[in-house]
Parts: C-alpha cells; sequence; structure tokens
C-alpha cells in the first residue's frame, strides 16, 4: 500500500514536471504580423493588415484602364479627389470612405481613427513643387498595425526629407511615373530619406493604363540596381523579414 502512494506521488511529480516543461517548450503563439498587398493599377491597392483590417486606397475611374478591385472594404482611402484616385462610385453600397481632403480637395482633414486596431492617420503634402499652386493638395496616408506602419504618398509632387512628421516608415508606396507626380530619381531620393524596409513603386506607365503621360518604371528599377525584386503578380505578402533585410523595392505586375 505504501509503496503504491510512493508510485503515485511519483507519477504526480512526473505529471507537475510535464505540465511545467509543457508550458516552457510550448511556442509563444506568434501574432501573424503579415501584410498583404494587392495592386489595382495606378495608386490603388487593397492592403490587409495584419490585424486583417481590409483597406483600398485610391480606386481609379474604369477610363484609366484598369479591372477595379472585388469585394467590400473596412475602410476607402482617398488621398486626393483626382479621377484617377477617387472613384468611389464602383464600390459596394455602404463602405466607409475616409477622405484626406475636404471640399472638394481645396482643404486638408486631419484623420486620426483606428479600425480594430489599425491606426489610419494622415499627413498634408503637395501634388507639386510649388506649395499646391499648379496642382494642388495631396495626403499621405499613415497605416500603422502591429507596431509596424506602411506609407502610401498618393499623388506626392514634391521630395520629402526624414523631419519626423512621417515617422518610421516600414512599407513605402511611392509614385515614380512623374509628370503629375515626383519622377524615378525624386522617388529614389524619398527612399534614401525614408529608409524604409519595403518599397512598393506605382503611378507609372503599364501596357493597360490610358494616362499616357506617365513614364514606365525602368528608371527606377535601374537607380534601384542590386536591390529591385520583380514579383510575377499583383499581389504580395510582407511579414516581419522582408521588413528586416534592407531596402527592397517589389515591383508588382500589373493587374
Ligand atoms: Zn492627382
Amino acid at each position: 500500500m505504501e509503496r503504491f502512494i510512493v508510485m503515485n506521488k511519483l507519477q504526480l511529480a512526473a505529471c507537475v514536471t510535464l505540465l511545467f516543461s509543457a508550458f516552457l517548450v510550448l511556442p509563444v503563439q506568434a501574432a501573424d504580423a503579415n501584410w498583404q498587398l494587392t495592386w489595382h493599377g495606378q495608386a490603388c491597392f487593397t492592403i490587409v493588415t495584419p490585424d486583417g483590417v481590409r483597406i483600398l486606397i485610391d480606386p481609379p475611374d474604369p477610363s484609366v484602364g484598369f479591372p477595379g478591385p472585388a469585394g467590400s472594404f473596412d475602410v476607402v482611402l482617398i488621398s486626393h479627389e483626382h479621377f484617377d484616385h477617387n472613384y468611389t462610385a464602383g464600390l459596394p453600397k455602404g463602405q466607409r470612405v475616409i477622405r484626406g481632403l475636404t471640399d472638394g480637395g481645396k482643404h486638408v482633414s486631419q484623420v486620426n481613427i483606428s479600425v480594430k486596431g489599425t491606426q489610419i492617420t494622415t499627413v498634408p503634402s503637395f501634388h507639386d513643387k510649388n506649395k499646391g499652386k499648379d496642382r494642388g493638395l495631396n495626403t499621405i496616408f499613415v497605416v500603422q498595425s502591429k507596431g509596424k506602419r506602411l506609407v502610401h504618398l498618393g499623388d506626392l509632387g514634391h521630395t520629402l526629407t526624414p523631419s519626423g512628421a512621417l515617422g518610421k516608415v516600414d512599407i513605402l508606396l511611392i509614385p515614380v511615373g512623374g509628370f503629375y507626380t515626383i519622377d524615378a530619381t525624386e522617388a529614389k531620393e524619398v527612399v534614401d530619406a525614408l529608409k524604409p524596409g519595403a518599397v512598393i513603386p506605382m503611378h507609372y506607365k503599364t501596357p493597360k493604363s490610358s494616362v499616357k503621360e506617365l513614364s514606365p518604371p525602368d528608371k527606377f528599377e535601374s537607380l534601384m540596381a542590386g536591390r529591385i525584386v520583380k514579383v510575377s503578380t499583383n499581389s504580395i505578402p510582407i511579414d516581419e523579414k522582408k521588413l528586416k533585410e534592407g531596402t527592397k523595392a517589389y515591383l508588382l505586375s500589373p493587374p
């Protein structure tokens, strides 16, 4: 009987030890820190944040030549009121639309909202190098999720300095096609100033685009030589690992 009890105590000790080691060995469930980006042409992206928030930004009018996004969104962001960035008519009813500019683009709207853990803020900027006198205002959207920051530059018309207004930039969506926005050389300057982990070029000439004044991405590619990754689709996941590799530009295929 006594021997039986001793066995039981041993078994209990073994169980407790096993339980503790199980807790020690079990990996802490890593948060799913993936961003999923899908390019719909021009400056339009579906962005799914690590919090699982579905964001659409800058949907273009169909006349620009792209098929347009599918599905519904937690929030739709509009950087400025030009037809190739603000086509909300084609979206499902009841979408929450956040505009960076008010009064048809005349004034800046200071956005600071939280959607299911994802923070969305704005930094005002200009569509040209002349304080907006030529092409008006533009909004830079900053999307923060799980400690990482994605910045969409809209139709930025001037270079940026690392002034702190944008804070740390992990993923940068940047126009490179010139004419209406910064060109390849200026885009490279912005990349060098902000030092993001991942760069996604946008707003450049593609076979489907009807905006003929834009340049193709070739010059930006050569300026970023050795740091360009060509992606065979219009969609890319971005995880922590990609952001730790130093600045790389991911050239997505047009939709
Ligand atoms: Zn514009």
